[in-house]
């Protein structure tokens, strides 16, 4: 047997979540985002596995496309990001690729595009989010450069949300208030219509005023929810990574010990450490502070001194015997990883989408 520390992924749970993606949004059609490798859960699989379901994914670059046509997938693919270079606009037209524009040098170099090549081009328009995207004002005349270019075949017209995880707060609103005003200006004075894209998970969730011609679930595709309180539809969602491990040492310390680099925790009374092969090397947050949530045996033990390479402790001095080769959910099914997030000062997003090489893969579900 080999080391014991895997994440397992649900493919019937991805299937569930898209489905559910679509079905709350059921006039959208879903953009499945898998940009920086399917936030960790594995690009090639998770493209494979939602082709069927999905007319078009989205990533952040070429290389993340390529990556994907190397792979056999032959859906359109749009790149959140754009263009890096005109020779990237020349690769994307021809592989399949929709760009993002978001500034004029992208607009720029769609005349260096060859003769017989043409783009769908996505017109990205900032709405408040204040990161990318061609201001208001300059919308129109982008858009009017877009639809007199003969090498663009196609336009769509997108904004993204800065704070639609939080539904008391008036940006949202104002956001799809202001898109709506660019989209209707633009239906103004366009000769052929042209397409909209607005909401991430949050908006397709939480926000049915913002459902468009193409919605862009990203996080929910994987189960975990974007709020952080109860949602009815997020509650929905089926985790797709489960990361999981298993005990390889288990001893009793007396009152006063202290474990794990640095002396950072002391037994308060006599007790049971179990170690864990799991580290941050294997994609476990370092900064996870003592008492953070893991499962025995699918009993809740809490993590106690600081987090090593390659082995946690936990302090299991109040669960049922544990014993060495036990099983442990680091976050999954029955322990989510935003809950483990919040331990360690940072979102599910980023503790998922961080998982490294090294951690084996497993698919199931397929
Ligand atoms: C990442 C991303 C999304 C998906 O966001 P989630 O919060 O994961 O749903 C949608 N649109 C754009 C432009 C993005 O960059």
């Amino acid at each position: 047997m080999s080391r014991p520390t895997e994440i397992v992924i649900d493919i019937e749970a991805l299937q569930h979540n898209c489905h559910l993606a679509q079905s709350v949004s059921s006039a959208s059609k879903i953009v499945a985002v898998i940009k920086a490798d399917a936030y960790g859960h594995g690009a090639i699989d998770i493209a494979r596995a939602l082709q069927q379901q999905v007319g078009l994914f989205a990533v952040s670059c070429l290389e993340e496309a390529l990556d994907l046509r190397e792979a056999g997938i032959a859906t359109p693919i749009l790149l959140l990001e754009g263009c890096f270079s005109a020779d990237e606009l020349q690769t994307a037209s021809q592989q399949g690729v929709w760009v993002v524009m978001h500034n004029q040098k992208q607009l720029d170099m769609l005349s260096e595009l060859e003769q017989q090549e043409q783009i769908v081009a996505w017109l990205k328009v900032d709405t408040g989010m204040h990161r990318l995207g061609v201001m208001p004002e300059a919308s129109i005349a982008s858009f009017q450069y877009l639809e007199n270019h003969p090498k663009v075949s196609d336009i769509v017209l997108m904004s993204h949300f800065s704070i639609a995880d939080v539904p008391e707060d008036p940006t949202t609103p104002k956001q799809i208030e202001l898109f709506n005003r660019i989209c209707a200006a633009i239906q103004g004075i366009a000769s052929k219509p042209f397409g909209r894209s607005l909401p991430n998970s949050a908006g397709v969730l939480a926000w049915p005023s913002s459902h468009s011609d193409w919605d862009r679930p990203g996080i929910m595709l994987y189960g975990l929810s974007p709020f952080d309180f109860e949602h009815t539809n997020a509650s929905r969602l089926k985790p797709v990574m489960s990361f999981n491990s298993k005990v390889i040492a288990v001893r009793s310390i007396a009152a006063g010990e202290t474990v794990g680099y640095g002396n950072t925790w002391m037994a308060d009374k006599p007790s049971v450490i179990a170690t864990v092969a799991v580290g941050y090397g294997d994609g476990y947050p370092r900064n996870a502070k003592s008492g953070t949530p893991v499962l025995v045996n699918g009993q809740r033990a809490r993590l106690c001194g600081r987090v090593s390479m390659d082995m946690i402790t936990l302090d299991v001095s109040d669960l049922a015997e544990v014993k060495i080769d036990d099983h442990v959910e680091l976050w999954g099914k029955q322990l989510c990883a935003n809950e483990v997030a919040g331990w360690a000062g940072t979102i599910g997003y980023e503790l998922v989408t961080r998982m490294p090489k090294r951690t084996r893969r497993r698919i199931v579900g397929a």
